[in-house]
């Protein structure tokens, strides 16, 4: 007997449980500092701010300043 294209009866719902602040605290400050990270080498490493020397970093990022509206030159 051949089965149907489409079941007939929906599959059981797993129940969803809820995430408590406790434990997405950190994952919440990882990303925080991972985006701070981020933010820091898009907008600010060039010239006196730059934490590595010459203009690699700079350049790799280049478009994503100009994207984001970060002065440039
Ligand atoms: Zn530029």
């Amino acid at each position: 007997m051949a089965s149907p294209a489409v079941p007939t009866t929906a599959p059981a719902a797993t129940p969803i449980t809820p995430v408590s602040l406790k434990e997405l605290a950190p994952w919440a400050l990882f990303v925080g500092v991972l985006m701070l990270v981020l933010l820091y080498f898009v907008g600010a490493e060039q010239g006196a701010t730059s934490v590595f020397q010459g203009e690699n970093i700079h350049e790799w990022l280049h478009d994503g300043r100009h994207l984001l509206g970060f002065p440039c030159h």
